[in-house]
């Protein structure tokens, strides 16, 4: 039984209007242990013969047996099949992948049949040996000479163990002498073996060669038999599927192996996730913008949406223990204790000139002032510091006469006499002012507010009456503490007409508190004992009816300017919700600012419409970024062309290949990915100053990271397989000849 036989095959060539014949009716057995050499003219059919001998190519009549199986059935995968198991070509432009060393270009062909890297080595090197080439093991094929470059080809087919070696023209490259050491190289290796070699220089190889075959337009004119030969003894080449670990590392090797691919290819990449991080960013903004939704509140003067208004379930005041506890709360980003007079307004004037006149918030200065930038701090109780932008001409040009002038701080219908500014801090982005007072005065504020917002529930003899029954208190100190004096028409509302000794009480009520409190009634006052009593001209007493006087202490001791309601701000409104939670966990009653807020819903459609609109416009931006992605990537991937074809002709599936540019692909755009976020981070740290990039970091969270990368991911996988699809299309033969 022949190694192949072929019976009356022919092979033509279909093109567009003609019909051309490789060869016709030509039988032909071939066997082991024979060196055959094919002659003939340019044109004649030899090529054809030894690519349809080989698998690479089909043939459309007659018959030919591969070990006496016939092949009429096969399919694609069967010759793939064909090829792995029996042959190994060795082409006249030696198809050696030249970015690679000799022993890569070797071992390439073991790891592409599925063999570990681990137990290859001895068997590539001796190999390498066997062909004579161990002193360049390690140098790139690019470098080697057009005889050395055959022999690495050789070594590359010995490896394979195949029992046919076919050679097309594989000296027409090289010189006579490189040529007849190749021949040389190659009969020697026709033991067990059938190697047959197309060439149109015979002379070179009539002493090596066991037979002559000769073509001439399509048929064998000539068929000899020159030296006897015999062999029995057939080996097939053991394939598999390569492994994932040699896939992997192929793809690493391939990643960074073309230094100018690969830059190629990482600009592309990089230029790539740009385009879908500020395309993709769009996105974001719009989101957070429907988050940043202006509502209004028409109650509560300082509105700002972190704000959240807490008291105490038990009514009771908070203590530094409270707020040392709240502080623990991780999405606290400030406790404001004086949440009474908070973003309460004061007036500052000159008053009687009216020079100057300010109108805004106030705070104090111990919590919120360390510096000054101009000026000194205060540190008088009726001294205070003023923020505001420095374009303002009264913190510029005038700022020396305001220092020296003396103000008058209007709150409600109160005013404080003899206040002094001691300092300016400049604040350019601010557009009002800011005074930062001291606690004094902060006390003196939030004692008129809590005085304002509070009721007297009056009792006198059991009875309970309101302030204006009773009369309005005044703070009188020639009144013993413990006492108060009324005036004498309320005598009717006690026992016998005397309220004189009765006692009376007051309960102070507001939001917050409740305070209780009772003096004893020491007199009653009439326009005869008024200036005794009250130490007030008694002309006065006319002002004075329905009043009731009282010491200034106990007067105090009516009202309370303890923190019974705070404010904290949070850091993060994504989690306010649960910083809510967290607060009435602890004991506390919470009003969201952000609750109050009356929402536009017209404006929140609005947005969301917007955002409609902008993830299709993201989608179609990348849809556009995705071809123009496609072109420049295709156009760098086409270089790689006779890499993947070599790949092929040496034994790599489809599966394989395809596999081997994804992982390729993954590899480049985690170096493109990494590169992105270091010019992020360098970018945050503003060492590279792009206040755009900055703004959208910090609108960017994890998961949009996530996004841009899976995205980038994606598209770049669709391009890889796109790519791979395109070099299936041709056969690895119409591959091969595109590429010489
Ligand atoms: P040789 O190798 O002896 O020079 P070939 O086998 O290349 O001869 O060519 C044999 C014949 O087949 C020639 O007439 C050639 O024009 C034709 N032929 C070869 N390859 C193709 C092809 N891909 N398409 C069309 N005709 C072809």
């Amino acid at each position: 039984m022949s190694l192949i036989e072929l019976k009356k095959v022919s092979k033509f060539y279909y093109n567009k209007n003609n019909i051309t014949s490789g060869f016709s009716k030509l039988s032909l057995d071939l066997n082991l242990g024979e060196f055959v050499a094919i002659t003939g003219e340019s044109g004649s059919g030899k090529s054809t013969l030894l690519n349809v001998i080989s698998g690479l190519d089909s043939y459309n009549d007659g018959e030919m047996f591969i070990n006496g199986q016939e092949t009429s059935h096969y399919t694609e995968i069967d010759y793939e099949i064909y090829r792995k198991k029996y042959v190994s070509n060795i082409f006249q432009n030696f198809n050696l992948i030249n970015s690679y060393t000799v022993y890569q270009n070797v071992e390439l062909v073991l790891l592409l049949n599925g063999y570990r890297k681990s137990k290859i080595k001895k068997k590539v090197l001796k190999v390498i040996d066997q062909v004579g080439l161990t002193k360049y093991k390690n140098t790139k094929a690019s470098k080697l000479s057009g005889g050395q470059k055959q022999r690495v080809a050789i070594a590359r087919a010995l490896i394979k163990e195949t029992p046919i070696i076919v050679a097309d023209e594989p000296t027409g490259n090289l010189d006579t002498k490189s040529a007849s050491e190749i021949i040389n190289l190659l009969s020697s290796l026709r033991k067990d073996r059938l190697i047959i070699i197309v060439t149109h220089n015979y002379e070179q190889v009539s002493n090596y060669v066991t037979r002559k075959i000769t073509m001439s337009d399509g048929k064998i004119v000539q068929d000899k038999k020159l030296k006897q030969t015999e062999s029995n003894n057939i080996n097939y080449f053991n394939f598999k599927e390569m492994n994932i670990p040699s896939k992997i590392r192929l793809a690493i090797r391939n990643t960074f192996n073309i230094k100018i691919k690969f830059l190629l290819l990482l600009v592309s990449y990089i230029i790539l996730i740009f385009m879908l991080f500020f395309s993709y960013s769009s996105v974001v903004k719009i989101n957070n913008e429907a988050k940043n939704y202006s509502g209004t509140n028409q109650v509560i003067s300082k509105s700002s949406k972190d704000r959240i208004i807490i008291n105490k379930v038990d009514k009771t005041y908070f203590t530094d223990g409270d707020y040392l506890d709240i502080e623990k709360i991780s999405n606290i980003k400030k406790i404001e204790k004086d949440d009474l007079i908070l973003g309460k307004k004061i007036d500052l004037s000159d008053e009687p000139n009216y020079n100057f006149y300010f109108y805004n918030t106030v705070f104090d200065y111990n919590t919120y002032v360390k510096k000054v930038d101009y000026g000194t701090l205060p540190s008088k109780e009726n001294e205070i510091v003023i923020k505001g932008s420095k374009k303002r001409p009264y913190l510029s040009k005038q700022k020396d006469s305001l220092l020296k002038g003396t103000y008058q701080l209007f709150y409600g219908d109160d005013v404080i006499k003899d206040i002094k500014i001691t300092g300016i801090i400049y604040d350019n982005n601010s557009i009002d002012y800011k005074f930062y007072l001291s606690n004094y005065l902060i006390d003196r504020i939030k004692f008129y507010y809590s005085k304002k917002n509070s009721k007297f529930e009056i009792t006198l003899n059991n009875r309970i009456y309101k302030e204006g029954d009773i009369g309005t208190l005044i703070i009188n100190n020639n009144i013993p503490v413990g006492n108060v004096i009324i005036d004498e028409e309320k005598n009717i509302y006690c026992e016998k007409e005397n309220c004189i000794n009765s006692k009376i009480n007051y309960n102070s009520k507001n939001l917050y508190y409740t305070i209780n409190k009772t003096f004893n009634v020491i007199n009653v006052y009439n326009e005869e004992n008024f200036e005794k009593l009250t130490g007030l001209k008694s002309n006065y007493y006319k002002a004075y009816t329905n009043s009731v006087f009282i010491n200034e202490k106990d007067y105090n001791s009516l009202f309370d300017i303890k923190p019974y309601q705070s404010s904290i701000y949070v850091k993060d409104m994504e989690k306010i919700r649960d910083t809510v939670i967290e607060l009435n966990n602890k004991g506390y009653n919470t009003y969201p600012i952000i609750d109050t807020l009356y929402v536009d819903n017209y404006t929140v459609q609005d947005l969301k419409l917007i955002k409609i609109f902008k993830i299709i416009l993201f989608i179609i931006y990348d849809v556009v970024f995705f071809f123009i992605s496609y072109m420049v990537i295709k156009m760098i991937l086409k270089s790689r062309n006779k890499y993947y074809s070599i790949l092929r002709i040496l034994g790599a599936t489809k599966k394989t290949i395809k596999k081997l540019l994804i992982y390729e692909t993954i590899n480049n755009i985690n170096v493109a990915y990494f590169i992105f976020i270091s010019f992020l981070i360098l970018c945050n740290k503003n060492i590279i100053k792009i206040s755009y990039v900055r703004k959208i970091i910090k609108l960017f969270v994890l998961r949009d990271y996530v996004v841009v990368y899976f995205v980038l991911l994606l598209m770049s996988l669709l391009i890889s397989i796109k790519y791979s699809k395109k070099l299936f299309k041709d056969t690895a033969l119409e591959t091969y000849r595109q590429e010489i």
